[in-house]
């Protein structure tokens, strides 16, 4: 098979999911011969359901939306947060979104991306392991995950797309894990469950396609959470457990399923909903997914998604990030082969936009009341040039998870016009809040 991979191509792209379908899309779009090296064979299993609206825009930018319109996703009613006691809502359709977030199946939502950069020119190899990459000749191995052939390939410049693996910044050492996100995230999948929809009514599963779910996240102390997510034949549901409680979430039983249940079981807004759900699929876990490189481009290889930066889920956004970031190396890389006397310029440009972008995504997540003073000063730039209306999304967002006092006074200093609390939705009466 890695035959037919060609020996050189303008751009190589490590890994097959949103980021990296994406890069290669818009290259592709560009008529840029571009190859991607995808470790698995999609569709492929992948966390991470919840999406923005914010994905619309990148979508429209490759004629993709109406197919992601019609795969029948589940439409998202907004956000519920539960936390401390109080239950509030975001809806996005009152800061200007007329598309609705979605839940949806990663496996069919990342091949339908993978695919469309497949009828845009781009060649993609699955099953395809990059091993190496060799940031002074662009020399990129790889092996075939099956017959454990091998190859190398060239490129003039390179996208590391490759996910929580984060190729190249580990093989160069520079991955710095963040010390203020210290979580371990542990999930599963139930087969049904009621559901909240924007009203804060509970429904039963049977009405998910016609009466939107909002997504859950519920508190469970010490900035931890578990979320709640209608998906088209079952419901995600994850814990996100702070390091300080993993000790306390051990004795829930002898084996990490049981330890799951029994802390689900401890949300009672989530457990009652999840009353006659029975849990399928195997409970999975990951820690210390937060990162952040020293550097987001090293030679001509640029990091983009997760094997970027990874702040928190708490947000839903590191999908829409990982579209972003795919747009962005595409475009820099794009004028850097066009006007190759400006390589640096593009390369420090996009070093610069998206850091200050993960900090956006750092504040949406940071766990504490107060942010530290250079995460406040460095979102500036992004706040004072996005739209009002984000602004106070955002800070809907931070009230409801009882986040960042110090983000309205940032809106202040910059001039931006206060807004009402988001809406606080009526408990459901069966739910004894703890
Ligand atoms: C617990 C948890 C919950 C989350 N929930 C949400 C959510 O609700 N909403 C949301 O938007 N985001 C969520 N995220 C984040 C989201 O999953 C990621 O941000 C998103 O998948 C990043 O896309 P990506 O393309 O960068 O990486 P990925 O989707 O991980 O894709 C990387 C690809 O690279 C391939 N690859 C890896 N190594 C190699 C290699 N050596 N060679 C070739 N290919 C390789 C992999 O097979 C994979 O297909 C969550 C994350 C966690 C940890």
């Amino acid at each position: 098979m890695s035959n037919s991979i060609p020996k050189k191509a303008s751009v190589v792209i490590i890994g097959g999911g949103p980021a990296g379908a994406y890069a290669a899309t818009r290259l592709a779009q560009q008529n840029i011969d571009v190859v991607v090296l995808e470790k698995a064979q999609f569709p492929r299993y992948q966390v991470g359901e919840s999406v923005i609206p914010h994905v619309w825009k990148f979508l429209d930018l490759i004629d993709l939306s109406e197919r992601i319109e019609q795969a029948g996703f589940i439409k998202k009613g907004g956000g519920a947060v539960l936390w401390e006691g109080q239950l509030r809502a975001v809806y996005f359709s009152k800061h200007g979104y007329k598309r609705p977030g979605l839940h949806v199946e990663r496996e069919i939502f990342d091949t339908i991306l993978l695919e469309r950069s497949v009828e845009l020119g781009a060649m993609v190899f699955q099953n395809m392991t990059v091993t190496k990459v060799d940031l002074h000749t662009n020399n990129i191995s790889f092996q075939h995950t099956v017959t454990k052939e091998q190859g190398t390939i060239h490129a003039d410049y390179i996208v590391d797309a490759s996910g929580q693996t984060a190729l190249v910044s580990k093989q160069e050492g520079i991955r710095k894990w963040d010390k203020d996100f210290k979580f371990q995230a542990v999930w599963g999948y139930f087969d049904q469950s009621d559901y909240l929809n924007g009203e804060g009514e509970i429904l039963d599963f049977s009405q998910r396609f016609t009466q939107n779910p909002m997504s859950l996240a519920s508190s469970t102390g010490n900035w931890g959470w578990v979320w709640h997510l209608m998906m088209q034949d079952k419901v995600s549901v994850g814990a996100i457990i702070p390091q300080m409680d993993l000790a306390k979430f051990k004795q829930g039983g002898s084996t990490l399923k049981e330890r799951y249940l029994s802390h689900i079981r401890q949300t009672p807004l989530t457990s009652s909903l999840l009353e006659k759900g029975k849990l399928i699929d195997v409970v999975r876990t990951v820690r210390d997914y937060a990162y952040e490189p020293k550097k987001l481009v090293i030679g001509n290889c640029y990091l983009a998604g997760d094997a970027a930066s990874f702040a928190d889920p708490i947000n839903s956004e590191g999908v829409t990030m990982a579209l972003y970031s795919g747009f962005l190396a595409a475009d820099c890389i794009l004028k850097s082969l066009e006007k190759t006397n400006r390589a640096d310029f593009y390369q420090s440009y996009y070093e610069k936009t998206l850091r200050k972008r993960y900090k956006v995504f750092k504040v949406l997540s940071y766990p504490s009341k107060t942010l530290p003073k250079e995460l406040i000063e460095g979102v500036k730039d992004v706040v004072r040039n996005q739209s009002t209306v984000e602004s106070h999304m955002i800070l809907d967002h931070l009230i409801c998870t009882n986040r960042s006092t110090d983000y309205p006074e940032l809106l202040e200093s910059l001039g931006i016009p206060k807004k009402e609390f988001p809406q606080r939705l009526p408990l459901p009466i069966s739910i004894a809040v703890s």
